[in-house]
């Protein structure tokens, strides 16, 4: 009998850790679910995500942050529009750039909450030659000429920190901006400088001509 409970407790402790519950913010399904997050995380199951064709494991802690804004679909300010604007964004990189799933490992709406895009363990499509190296976070809107609201940024700093806390940002890790490693004008020149105040911002590279300077190996940036 004993050993029969063991097993069971076993089994229970087997089944958290590779459903990665303890990692998951209360679901509509679920409202029992411990989160890890101080701040709105909003799963995959909670936006109504397809899932993906197929996915490559990314090696963790990774080096470097990425960050973008959408540009389009614009900013989203309730938990309804936002997830609407994540399922928006996973059909146009699905359906007509023809990748496996939503480009960016996370996305963070002006509502103030997180949504999970490919997670932190699943490799990206969002930074060219740079998706090995890094987690990609979208702050959904257009951020050319304004700056997020604080909420927006707030969450999307916490959420950085939860990722150096959980190891899958190293703790010394670059921050910088999608047009520090393409041709882009992402992540929109307010966004860009308000982040270049962020704690861990990196001015190197400060573009795609430094690419070259910066060991990328092992790098499957496809899809
Ligand atoms: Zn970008």
């Amino acid at each position: 009998m004993a050993i029969y409970i063991e097993l069971l407790v076993f089994a229970y402790i087997v089944d958290i850790a590779s459903s990665g519950t303890i990692f998951r913010a209360q679901d509509a399904d679920d409202d029992n679910e411990v989160s890890s997050y101080d701040f709105p995380f909003v799963t995959r199951s909670m936006w109504h995500a397809r899932p993906p064709k197929e996915k490559n494991p990314l090696q963790t802690p990774v080096p470097y942050v990425v960050i973008h804004h959408s540009y389009s679909p614009p900013a989203c300010y309730d938990a309804v529009t936002c997830r609407q604007a994540m399922r928006s964004m996973q059909n146009f990189h699905m359906d007509s750039r023809g990748w496996w799933d939503i480009g960016y490992n996370f996305a963070v709406g002006s509502d103030g909450a997180a949504y999970e895009g490919r997670g932190w363990t699943v490799l990206g499509a969002h930074a060219l030659h740079f998706n090995n190296v890094s987690i990609g976070i979208c702050l959904i809107g257009d951020w050319s000429y304004l700056v997020p609201p604080s909420n927006q940024l707030k969450s999307a700093k916490a959420l950085i920190n939860v990722g150096v806390e959980l190891g899958f940002i190293k703790s010394d890790y670059k921050l910088i901006g999608h047009r520090q490693v393409r041709e882009t004008e992402c992540p929109g020149d307010a966004l860009f400088n308000e982040i270049q105040t962020w704690d861990h911002w990196s001015s190197f590279p400060a573009s795609y001509k430094d690419l070259d300077k910066i060991d990328l190996t092992g790098s499957q940036n496809k899809s």
